[in-house]
């Protein structure tokens, strides 16, 4: 006989606790609080009515067609897709996905297979500014894409629309824009660039997972004017939004809308050629759960454009506030002119040193205070230039119940880090053993074995005798520590530190 029920109920429990919160607006990034208990219930409610449902095959449960075909209904219209023209190649088609990378990986999926049938041969591109979120990355990779992200403006974070246009040719398979893009909260020229591709008949995607379902009400609810985005905009051949970001549903759900019947059957995965039953699956996995899909369609039903409207304006309002609070703290700049609820902080390098805030420490300090702010590290790209180091803050509707204390925490924050300079690749390496410091600085892309990973995660303090999977309250030395070494380096090293955390003790 098994434990008791309450008894494995309250282990989780304890497990739980460990965590961050992810109600209460204190974690400024990964979770989307509404701030309104009757959604997660209802949310819960819908997910338990599903739970032994299979959504693998919606011919036999025949609730999970239903439910997609109304979720995807809504976002069409939300996202501009209704009446987009009346003949095949035009009418909007969509799938309900486990999530934004899912989204994305089958945009680039129907992309390079479209390509392929028609008839272009060789390797193709994938091509997109280097703010483009990381699951493109991941999909390039997976789906034998060449990958050519191209330099945003460093102080802005803004893509130059020519800088991309300029890059287009019969080879590339697929540019992927960002309404906004996640890093810097910038909205891509998609205007421009979608009509260069349309010129093309290259493929465009805009990646609005984060967007796609808040934008929509940002107008009105931030009093800014939005440059089109979406599928009003001629070009755009396939849009991402994430239900389990804006949509405020449990994890596991997006939406891919994708323009033209044809082209979406290319998302497709179909098979006769085995002896077990008919394979025909839109998206990724097989078997699936349905919970998520009915939780997302039933917090759809319950907020109606009105609802998503009306936490918008929180949203709107409580990043208003936090971008003029950051604004006005003294060694601090918001970067460029971020669209929807993000932020990212960077120094203010105009100022004197011994004003200037370095965005790391300021997040450390926030993070002492309780407020868990998203750190950035700077980047180097293409064309030279570097990316700098920032923090990120993504605000969810209940951020607004709670502005007062964050806002106050920012400004001391800042007052208690202004002048700590800047942890440098020279100090991080410095403070390592000099053999260790040579090891790394003489590492080539030699592939380290997991033993060899191990080592030099202790030796660098990132594992301790003691693990217990969490990371060092201060990341300032940690981010500095990914700017310093090599990608491929710290790739395996972040690889060898996941995986260590799940291996049975
Ligand atoms: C969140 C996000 C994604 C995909 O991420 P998931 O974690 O898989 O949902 C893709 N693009 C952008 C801009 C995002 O913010």
């Amino acid at each position: 006989m098994g434990a008791e029920a309450s008894e494995i109920l309250e282990r989780l429990r304890i497990l739980r606790r460990a965590d961050a919160p992810t109600h209460g607006g204190r974690v400024l990034s990964y979770v989307y609080d509404s701030g309104r208990a009757d959604l997660d219930e209802l949310a819960a409610a819908a997910a338990l009515a599903t739970q032994s449902v299979n959504g693998l095959d919606p011919t036999t449960f025949t609730s999970v067609a239903v439910l997609e075909r109304e979720v995807v209904g809504f976002a069409r219209t939300l996202l501009g897709g209704d009446n987009a023209g009346d003949d095949a190649d035009s009418d909007v088609v969509g799938s309900v996905t486990t999530g934004g990378t899912e989204s994305c990986f089958l945009a680039v999926k129907t992309a390079r297979d479209v390509w392929i049938a028609a008839g272009q041969i060789g390797r193709p591109r994938l091509l997109a500014p280097v703010t483009v979120h990381a699951a493109f990355q991941k999909a390039a990779h997976l789906f034998g894409l060449d990958l050519d992200l191209v330099a945003v403006d460093p102080a802005t974070g803004t893509l130059p629309a020519a800088a991309l246009t300029s890059r287009l040719g019969p080879d590339v398979a697929l540019v992927v824009v960002s309404a906004p893009s996640y890093p810097f909260a910038a909205l891509d020229p998609i205007v421009e660039v979608a009509a260069a591709c349309a010129a093309s008949g290259i493929a465009c995607h805009v990646d609005s997972c984060i967007g796609g379902w808040i934008l929509p009400f940002w107008p009105d609810a931030a009093g800014v004017d939005v440059p089109a985005w979406d599928l009003r905009v001629p070009g755009v051949t396939s849009i991402s939004a994430d239900l389990h970001k804006y949509g405020y549903a449990p994890k596991g759900v997006s939406v891919l809308l994708q323009r033209g019947r044809d082209r979406q059957r290319a998302q497709y995965f179909a098979t006769t050629r085995w002896p077990g039953y008919p394979v025909v699956n839109p998206t990724l996995l097989g078997s699936k759960s349905a919970g998520a899909l009915a939780a997302a369609w039933a917090i759809i039903q319950r907020l109606g454009t009105e609802g998503f409207a009306e936490l918008a304006g929180a949203c709107a309002r409580a990043t208003g506030r936090l971008r003029a609070t950051i604004a006005a703290i003294d060694g601090l700049r918001v970067v460029g002119d971020p669209v929807g609820p993000l932020i990212a902080v960077a120094m203010d390098e105009t100022v004197p040193a011994e004003r200037r805030v370095d965005p790391h420490h300021w997040a450390d300090q926030a993070r002492a205070h309780g407020w868990i702010l998203q750190q950035q590290p700077g980047l180097g790209q293409a064309d030279g230039s570097r990316l700098p180091p920032t923090t990120h803050l993504t605000i969810t509707p209940v951020t607004e119940e709670h502005l007062d204390e964050l806002c106050a925490v920012l400004q001391i924050a800042a007052d208690e880090v202004r002048g700590v300079p800047t942890v440098t690749a020279e100090q991080v390496l410095a403070a390592l053993p000099l053999e260790l410091a040579a090891g790394l600085a003489a590492f080539d892309a030699a592939p380290l074995d997991s033993a060899g990973a191990f080592a030099l995660l202790r030796q660098l303090g990132l594992i301790g005798e003691s693990d217990d999977g969490r990371l060092p309250d201060r990341m300032a030395p940690f981010l500095a520590l990914v700017e310093a070494l090599p990608h491929p380096l710290t790739e395996r090293l972040l690889t060898e530190l996941l995986a260590r955390s799940v291996e049975p003790r």
